[in-house]
């Protein structure tokens, strides 16, 4: 890690990963994501980020929550956690575990600016970002030859009255709001304002890939009022598009007339 040149201790910085951990089920990390973890020395990791994935970091690793939420923390200014860079300029490999993918939201985009201004080698490792991971398990395609020739991925908060939003919100095509469920009242209006049918489709997938992943469909101008009635919980997207109608349920697997242990001659 460090070497003495004539008296002057050298020490080699180490490296920072910005990993995507996906939605949540932890088949879908990549395998890229799952080797590194697998030999990580410091995990930092987001809120999002579920135990189970934690789990495949080993023993000894030190693990340590640094997102937005975790408490103590007040890092509000710094745009990467300062522990990280600490650990690297210590000489220390980190994973820094992002929900999704990195450079999807989660500021990823500034952690790397950051690391680069630090003279840190970083490595980004790509994630399946939450609307991928909603829209497989929902069971609706985000965009599709015969209604939807794109796919916008945007945040509640953005929606906000922002007007270089709007020429996205008027377009055709498939919405995926990121950090909205407490605001899927006033997206909807705001879309409805900018010139969409209130009679759009509209979904609210929640905790997508887990267990408790929850899909409520509607239209822009009851999706709201729906999801208050399913007493919905975060982490969840709205999407908003004709593919949400657009939706197919597989057929049930079917048994073979006979186990197929039983089509084996016997011995
Ligand atoms: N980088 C992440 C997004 C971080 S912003 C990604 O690429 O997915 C955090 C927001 O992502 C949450 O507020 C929620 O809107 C969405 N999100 C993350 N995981 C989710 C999940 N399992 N189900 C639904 N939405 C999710």
């Amino acid at each position: 890690m460090s070497s003495g040149v004539e008296g002057v201790r050298v020490i080699r910085r180490g490296k920072v990963w910005l990993v995507g951990a996906g939605p949540g089920d932890p088949g879908l990390l990549t395998v890229r994501a799952h080797e590194l973890l697998a030999r990580a020395d410091v995990v930092a990791y987001d809120e999002l980020v579920s135990a189970e994935i934690l789990r495949i970091a080993p023993s000894a690793a030190e693990l340590v929550a640094v997102g937005r939420r975790a408490s103590g923390c007040r890092h509000h200014e710094a745009r990467i956690h300062p522990l990280v860079l600490e650990r690297a300029l210590e000489g220390r490999d980190v994973v820094r575990l992002k929900g999704g993918d990195p450079f999807v939201f989660g500021r990823g985009g500034e952690e790397a600016e950051e690391l680069a201004a630090a003279r840190i080698p970083f490595e980004v490792v790509p994630g399946i970002s939450a609307a991928l991971g909603a829209a497989a398990r929902a069971g609706f395609p985000l965009t599709h030859r015969e209604c939807a020739a794109s796919v916008t991925l945007l945040t509640a908060h953005a929606a906000q009255g922002d007007p270089h939003l709007t020429a996205n919100i008027t377009r055709e095509g498939t919405l995926v709001f990121y950090m909205g469920l407490s605001r899927v009242e006033e997206t909807c209006a705001v879309l409805v304002a900018a010139g969409r049918s209130p009679a759009t489709p509209a979904a609210v997938v929640a905790r997508a890939t887990l267990p408790q992943e929850r899909t409520i469909v509607g239209t822009i101008a009851d999706i709201a009022q729906r999801t208050r009635d399913g007493g919905v919980e975060a982490p969840a997207l709205l999407v908003v598009g004709d593919v949400v109608a657009r939706r197919v349920e597989s057929p049930p697997v079917q048994e073979p007339a006979l186990p197929l242990a039983r089509l084996k001659p016997e011995a």
